[in-house]
């Protein structure tokens, strides 16, 4: 029997579970069928960050922005980009932290941009400022080695 693993769904948020093996495959939600890894980051709300922040089989990558954040713009395309490379090993997803301050709140953001990895609801590593493309990926690599 393949261990299975739990993947929320980036839309409707549906916990769809799957052989590890299906990882790879394209896997689409079997709620509302969209691709579970569409190559984008999710937008994070009050509403669907526990259910990312929670998961164990797909670890949370989650950006701390602001719209007026400079640096946080500069970074934003390498952290879309970073989305297709890191799925489906990594969920990849964007906090708008003046959309939703009770979450900024609760995890303390005091500067932006900030880079904050969970799995299992537990935060794994944390940075703060931007980061280009070979520096995500290190970072990525030394907190969740392959
Ligand atoms: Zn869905």
């Amino acid at each position: 029997m393949p261990e299975s693993i739990h993947i929320p769904c980036p839309k409707c948020g549906a916990i769809n579970r799957m052989p590890e093996a299906r990882r790879q495959d394209r896997p689409t939600c079997g709620k509302c069928g969209v691709s579970l890894f569409d190559g984008h980051p999710v937008t994070l709300t009050a509403g669907n960050f526990e259910r990312h922040a929670n998961a164990q089989d797909i670890p949370l990558l989650v950006d701390c922005w602001a719209s007026w954040c400079g640096p946080c713009r500069a970074m934003a395309p390498v952290f879309e980009a970073a989305a297709s490379e890191f799925e489906p090993r990594l969920r990849l997803g964007k906090l708008d932290t003046e959309a939703e301050p009770g979450l900024a709140a609760k995890f303390q953001i005091r500067a932006i941009p900030t880079l904050i990895l969970l799995r299992g609801g537990r935060e794994i590593a944390r940075h703060s400022g931007a980061m280009n493309a070979s520096m995500l990926r290190a970072w990525v690599h030394q907190h969740l080695p392959a």
